[in-house]
């Protein structure tokens, strides 16, 4: 058992893909583990997989879209657990391949909604728990797209570009309470994100395992530092 040994997890996107390979590796790191996503037949599977493996995983199907569901979330995690140790805002949309004056104001609001609303309002919910106890990482999948132009991707790049800023600036904020903020941007990952439509092979991928690895790590390391920000490429390009 690791350092986040008997520590509540929330992560957001955890029905499939990378969440749910992060969900996984927390609760093998000896987390209990609350799962949201919208889609309960999913998010029952990975929680039957967590229990398979000796440890425990709770439920909470919404979509990050509906603010009013969020706060209601946030209060069911302050009356039923009183607090929260490791907040992962990994669910994500990504609706690409067109440049920008060809592509659909519905895709935009949508990427900006999920990718980047979400996650505020997720944090809005869980941040003072975290004030509260004087303690608490919060871990944001972004993506390289969060650092770098992607063409035919601008709005998947802008809901990311703008991911790290609300990072950055939160992590200001709530460093004076002994909480953690981190942003974690990995290249491609072998999932069905996008409708899996990268043309990359499988062996320059990254696996959601390597970028649960990596928030194993962050999670897991001493409480006097924090890793502000990881970048993650598989080694074959
Ligand atoms: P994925 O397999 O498509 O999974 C996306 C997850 O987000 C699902 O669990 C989905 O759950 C959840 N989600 C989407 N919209 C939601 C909403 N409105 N409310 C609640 N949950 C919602 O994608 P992935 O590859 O694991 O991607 C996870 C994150 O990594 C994303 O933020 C993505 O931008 C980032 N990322 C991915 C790659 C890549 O190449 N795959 C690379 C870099 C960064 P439900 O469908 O059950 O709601």
């Amino acid at each position: 058992m690791t350092a986040i040994g008997k520590s509540l997890a929330i992560v957001s996107g955890a029905s499939r893909g990378i969440g749910r390979a992060i969900a996984l590796r927390l609760a093998q790191d000896g987390a209990y583990l609350v799962l949201l996503g919208r889609d309960q037949k999913n998010l029952e599977q990975v929680q039957a997989e967590i229990q398979a493996a000796g440890s425990q995983a709770d439920t909470y199907p919404c979509d990050l879209l509906d603010s009013t569901a969020i706060e209601a979330f946030g209060a069911e995690v302050h009356r039923k657990f009183g607090h929260c140790d490791v907040l992962v805002n990994c669910a994500g949309i990504g609706r690409m391949g067109k440049p920008l004056h060809e592509s659909d104001v519905a895709d935009f609001d949508a990427m900006i909604a999920t990718n980047l609303r979400g996650p505020f309002l997720l944090t809005k919910a869980i941040a003072p728990l975290m004030i509260q106890q004087r303690s608490g990482h919060i871990v944001n999948i972004s993506s390289l797209s969060g650092k770098n132009p992607l063409p035919n991707g601008a709005g998947y790049a802008a809901s990311k570009w703008g991911l790290h800023g609300l990072t950055y600036s939160v992590a200001e904020e709530l460093r004076e309470y002994g909480i953690r903020v981190s942003v974690v941007a990995p290249g491609s990952v072998a999932t069905d994100f996008s409708g899996g439509r990268s043309s990359k092979s499988p062996e320059k991928k990254l696996s959601p395992e390597d970028v649960a690895h990596v928030v194993s790590m962050l999670v897991g390391e001493g409480s006097r530092s924090f890793v502000s920000e990881v970048s993650i490429r598989p080694i074959q390009k």
